[in-house]
C-alpha cells in the first residue's frame, strides 16, 4: 500500500535530557528554522516534569508533545508514578511504551508493556510501542520471531478500533545511541514482519498503522531510511536534542 495512505511521523525522544529552561530555548531556536510542515506529524516526547512547559513552548510550532513513559494503573498508592489520565489532562497525545531502555533498566516486561498500551488507549492517546532485538538475537537469527512476539504481546487483547491508534517503532537495541544504523535490508525485512502481523490482525486496516524506525537516525541517513518500504516515520533520540539536526531530519 502506498505510504500516502499512512501518516508519516517524525518523533523525538529526549530521554532524561533537557531542563524546562532548555526546553524553552529549544522552542525559541526551532521558531527561527521550523518549516511549515504539511507532510508529517511532528512530535517530541519529553521528561514528564517538562510536559506542560513543552506544550506551551511548542504550541505555535505545531509540534505535539509526547510522554516517555506511563504507569498502567488508573490511580492510587504508586508513589512516583504518572497515570495515563494525568498525561491526557495535560494535553499529551502520544506516549512511548516499552522503550528498550525501560525494558533494560526498569524491568519492563512484555506484560507491563501490554498493560501500558491498554492504559494509553483507554485514556484516548496513541501509544508508540517500541520493539527491537539485541545484537545477540540478530546474530542468532531469531530477529523475526522475537519482534513478532514483542508486537503480539504488546497488542494482546487490544480491540481493532483501538489498534488503529497504535504506532509501532522498530528500534534494534544495538543501533540505539551507538552510531550504528540498521542496513536497508534489515529494516525492510523487519518492518515487513510487523506489517504482516498488523494485516493478519486487522486486514486492510493493518496497512494504515505507521511503523517507525529508530536507532542512530541522523540528518545524513534520515532520507534513505524514510525512503524504504514500510518505513512510515522515524523515532529519533540524540539528534532530536539539537534544533538544527531535528529540522534537517524533518526536511529529509
Ligand atoms: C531512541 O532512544 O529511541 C533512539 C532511537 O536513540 P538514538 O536516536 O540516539 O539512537
Amino acid at each position: 500500500m502506498n505510504r500516502r495512505y499512512r501518516k508519516t511521523v517524525i518523533a523525538g525522544n529526549w530521554k532524561m535530557n533537557m531542563t524546562a529552561t532548555e526546553t524553552k530555548k529549544f522552542a525559541e531556536d526551532m521558531k527561527k528554522i521550523m518549516p511549515r510542515v504539511k507532510w508529517c506529524e511532528t512530535l517530541i516526547c519529553v521528561p514528564a516534569c517538562n510536559i506542560s512547559t513543552a506544550i506551551k513552548a511548542f504550541k505555535d510550532l505545531r509540534i505535539s508533545v509526547g510522554a516517555e513513559n506511563v504507569y498502567f494503573e488508573e490511580k492510587g498508592a504508586y508513589t512516583g508514578e504518572v497515570s495515563a489520565d494525568m498525561l491526557k489532562d495535560l494535553g499529551v497525545k502520544y506516549v512511548i511504551v516499552g522503550h528498550s531502555e525501560r525494558r533494560q533498566y526498569f524491568c519492563e516486561t512484555d506484560t507491563t508493556v501490554n498493560k501500558k498500551v491498554h492504559a494509553v488507549l483507554n485514556a484516548g492517546m496513541n501509544p508508540i510501542i517500541c520493539v527491537g532485538e539485541s545484537l545477540e538475537q540478530r546474530e542468532t537469527g531469531i530477529t523475526d520471531e522475537w519482534i513478532a512476539l514483542q508486537v503480539k504481546s504488546a497488542l494482546y487483547g487490544v480491540p481493532a478500533d483501538k489498534l488503529r491508534r497504535c504506532i509501532i517503532a522498530y528500534e534494534p537495541i544495538w543501533a540505539i545511541g551507538t552510531g550504528k544504523v540498521a542496513g536497508p535490508d534489515e529494516v525492510l525485512a523487519t518492518h515487513a514482519v510487523v506489517r504482516r502481523l498488523l494485516c493478519e490482525r486487522l486486514g486492510e486496516t493493518g496497512n494504515r498503522i505507521p511503523i517507525l524506525y529508530g536507532g542512530s537516525v541522523k540528518p545524513a541517513n534520515a532520507g534513505n531510511l524514510i525512503g524504504l518500504d514500510n518505513v512510515d516515520g522515524l523515532l529519533i533520540g540524540g539528534a532530536s536534542l539539537d534544533a538544527q539536526s531535528f529540522v534537517q531530519i524533518i526536511r529529509a
